[in-house]
């Protein structure tokens, strides 16, 4: 069975970055389960996908603008240091789950700190990033009635509700 749309695929993944350093992997875990043409994953790893068949390897790179975007300099922006009361001491580097408008999680990581103001990121921390996946399709199966209805995967590796 090929992955084309509308089926479920199971991958295993491995992501690093330019020079070589590991984003993020699926080596000693169960695979990812996604929903094949619904926007689970990223564009540019959904079209290397399409049309391959279980057992396929492939190594992708995938710019920015497929990925997570490029880095956006408005979205970098000097805030009071009260801002970050009861955080002390606060460094460079430092990184920080918060809300963003639309209410999703975004992370917020600390570029600069004096005594006035602190420097912050809110990019995706992987913006900007040409990112280079090694990928085996596991298992391809037809996705449910209600997985399709719902636009994403259900059951292990999946949304359980
Ligand atoms: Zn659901």
């Amino acid at each position: 069975m090929q992955v084309v749309k509308d089926k479920i695929v199971s991958i295993e993944y491995h992501l690093t970055d330019p020079a070589g350093v590991v984003l993020d992997s699926s080596r000693g875990r169960e695979p990812l389960n996604y929903l094949h043409g619904a926007g689970n994953i990223i564009p540019g790893l959904e079209s290397a996908l399409t049309g391959k068949s279980v057992d396929d390897q492939l190594i992708v790179h995938i710019e920015p603008k497929l990925a997570y975007g490029e880095k956006n300099p408005a979205m970098v922006q000097a805030v009071p240091r009260a801002a970050f009361k009861g955080v002390d001491p606060i460094t460079p580097g430092m990184q920080f789950q918060s809300q963003g408008p639309n209410g999703q999680v975004q992370v917020v990581t600390v570029l600069n700190v004096d005594d006035a103001e602190v420097t912050i990121d809110v990019n995706h921390p992987l913006a900007g990033v040409t990112l280079t996946f090694d990928v085996t399709v596991k298992a391809v199966r037809d996705a449910t009635a209600e997985e399709l209805e719902h636009g994403h995967v259900h059951g292990p590796g999946g949304h359980h509700h």
